[in-house]
């Protein structure tokens, strides 16, 4: 159930735990009458006991933005603390309520003790994403945007930050605001037809009718094929093989993609790196084999080894080869257990040959076992790291688009075939439907309650 907006909630906003500094937010009718119950201004030192009343009541007239030195203090605890107050006074606001952030040191004990005297006061807890809510609510955001908020807090990478900030900043509805005013004036036109129909008098001719149609469904069709590419973050996911010379890196590489990468039994024969794109299940994952790590001989290998080494910096995943029957060194030892990125994950390879370790993923490049079992491994690890933070909203988006398209295709046959306007106007109104739906001009509780509950609490 979407929660009351006339309540004042109150929730830690900053990284909890210990740390610089740590930022209690109050938003609400009461945010600052029950803020300074606690907070006293430095110049209110010999009153502490008493809440300054002209204090918040200068604020709630919505003129004074203000930030105050000063300290809290707490029935039952003797100490002040310091602390600073910013106030910001509602309508001009990002919740469009008062809004009120006590800054203190960021100390747990002092933070559980703040948060819990302003609930004592008459705040409530935020659930999560509520203040973002209420600014949805207040109309300071359409629900992309909203969205989009979330997608900068989760943004996994400076794709999908650039994506989110685009959408925060209209990036998706923008280039749709002109749509609704325009179906909205073709609806009222064709409706007010259709009271007139038995005289034959039109208020909009048919080549008006698909000539804005028609400019309808460009600006739709466009926002479609940007909402697709918005989907997919940027990075393809990069898998290194890795492992020491003669391991089977490059037949594996060669098994897994369908190229054909120089073989030798010979140590050191990968001497450079290769790279090939595999697709499964839709996923895109780029495979690069890298030179084996041994001793360097010459310089062309040395080189090659560095180049390999880079690579592996830059992996999302380190596909370890291990080949079976032999025993692990320490080298391989050294990075399966370190705990910097890239996450390592290890194989055995050419078990044709002997037992891969019960706890490896068995392959063989020469038979082909284990191969699609390893093919979809690594998609699952691509899915986890690429999903992009902006996917629910945009494929949200992408179900309104769509069928928005749809309503603005059949109208524009219907004009086309002079089908009756009657029906012209019933598939205008879906449009006009789907796009409130996508922009959340028309939203339901349940709706706001799955988008909203994904925030953490105090965003
Ligand atoms: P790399 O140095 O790690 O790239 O290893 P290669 O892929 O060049 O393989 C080294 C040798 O092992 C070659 O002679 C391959 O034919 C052989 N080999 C690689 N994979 C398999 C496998 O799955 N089974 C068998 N029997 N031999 C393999």
């Amino acid at each position: 159930m979407v929660a009351d907006i006339q309540d004042t909630i109150v929730a830690l906003s900053s990284a909890p735990g210990p740390g610089g500094r740590a930022i209690v937010r109050l938003n609400g009718p009461n945010a600052f009458e029950i803020s300074f119950t606690f907070f006293k201004p430095t110049d209110q030192q010999s009153a502490a006991t008493s809440v300054p009343t002209t204090q918040y009541s200068v604020l709630s007239t919505g003129t004074v933005r203000r930030r105050y030195g000063g300290f809290l203090r707490f029935p039952d605890f003797q100490s002040s603390i310091p602390a600073s107050l910013l106030a910001w006074p509602g309508p001009k606001t990002y919740t469009g309520q008062n809004l009120a952030e006590i800054h203190l040191l960021a100390c747990p004990p002092l933070v559980d003790l703040l948060v819990a005297n302003l609930l004592n006061a008459g705040a409530r807890a935020a659930q999560p994403g509520e203040f973002t809510m209420r600014a949805f609510l207040a109309g300071k955001l359409d629900l992309p945007r909203a969205e989009a908020v979330l997608g900068i807090i989760e943004a996994g990478n400076r794709n999908d930050l650039k994506n989110a900030l685009g959408q925060l900043a209209g990036g998706v509805t923008r280039p749709l605001e002109g749509l609704r005013e325009d179906l909205l004036d073709l609806l009222a036109e064709v409706e007010a037809g259709l009271d007139f129909a038995e005289e034959d008098v039109r208020f909009v001719q048919p080549e008006v009718l698909l000539n804005r149609l028609a400019k309808g469904m460009a600006q739709v069709t466009l926002l479609s094929k940007q909402l697709e590419k918005r989907a997919v973050s940027g990075e393809t996911f990069r898998v290194v093989l890795a492992g020491r010379p003669n391991a089977g890196k490059s037949s594996l590489f060669n098994a897994l993609t369908g190229a054909t990468a120089l073989i030798s039994s010979e140590p050191g024969t990968t001497r450079d790196y290769l790279t090939c794109r595999l697709l499964v299940d839709g996923v895109a994952i780029d495979l690069i084999d890298t030179a084996g790590w041994r001793e360097q001989h010459t310089l062309i290998e040395s080189q090659a080894q560095t180049l390999g080494r880079q690579q592996v910096e830059r992996a999302d995943l380190v596909l370890l080869c291990l080949e079976a029957g032999l025993e692990i060194r320490e080298d391989e030892r050294r990075l399966l257990t370190r705990s910097e990125p890239p996450a390592v994950c290890a194989i055995a390879t050419k078990c044709d040959l002997a037992q891969a370790p019960a706890n490896l993923p068995a392959t063989s490049a020469k038979t082909g076992a284990g191969l699609d079992a390893l093919r979809t491994l690594l998609a699952d690890r691509a899915r986890q790291q690429t999903y992009s933070s902006l996917a629910s909203s945009l494929s949200r988006c992408r179900h309104h688009v769509q069928a928005l398209l749809d309503h603005l295709r059949r109208s524009h046959s219907i004009v086309l075939f002079q089908e009756p306007s009657e029906i012209l106007a019933v598939e205008l109104r879906g449009a006009l439907d789907e796009l409130g739906a996508m922009v959340g001009a028309v939203y339901t509780d349940d709706l706001l309650d799955r988008i909203f509950s994904r925030f953490c609490i105090g965003k």
